[in-house]
């Protein structure tokens, strides 16, 4: 996504101007605390948004050393999936697996397609619970949110094809509730 150039980002509560790092998509105010996400849809190019800190992070204030906190989209996800296999049959796994509804975790930050998959399926198969916690510094974040739902299908994908047996086609439904911009450690 390309920034509209002549257009100020800017903090929509107290107008602190936000600093843009290519392909970044959100920002909390370093004035305020008020969150916004660019929204083309906005005459100002930017919506509020909530951004929720796990209590895992650094604070702010503790000097060097300490890693930025990493931004992931968050959302409960009921998933159904209609599989045909070559041979084998993991099928019955499957339908079990996505009985219940899961959590998705998407890495919001820059990362490769790889990478996000990667993360994306390790955090849905051992999902962290999140306690708020207090601000603190943490990745540009770059995914926006209409990226979500396509990464979480990816996700999906990428859990079903390690099943052991030999797949030919997956169809998936999912029913995701709206994401929640979490910074965890
Ligand atoms: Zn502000």
């Amino acid at each position: 996504m390309t920034l509209p150039m002549l257009l100020p980002l800017q903090c929509p509560k107290c107008q602190t101007p936000f600093l843009a790092e290519p392909d970044e998509i959100a920002w909390l105010c370093s004035t305020c605390g008020q969150a916004a996400q660019l929204d083309e849809k906005q005459l100002s190019g930017l919506s509020p948004l909530e951004i929720h800190f796990d209590t895992g992070i650094q604070p702010s204030r503790s000097s060097g050393g300490s890693q930025p906190g990493r931004p992931f989209w968050v959302a409960q996800g009921k998933v159904t999936v209609q599989r045909e296999t070559y041979s084998g049959n993991e099928n019955r796994q499957a339908q079990e697996f996505w009985q219940i509804p899961r959590t998705f975790f998407i890495p919001a930050y820059t990362c490769t397609l790889d990478q996000l998959i990667s993360e994306g399926m390790r955090y849905l198969r051992q999902p962290v619970s999140m306690m708020q916690g207090s601000p603190a510094p943490f990745l540009p974040v770059t995914l926006s949110l209409e990226d979500v739902r396509p990464m979480a299908e990816f996700i999906i994908m990428g859990i079903e094809a390690e099943r052991r047996d030999m797949v030919k086609s997956v169809g998936v439904q999912l029913n995701l509730a709206p994401p929640i911009l979490w910074i965890l450690p």
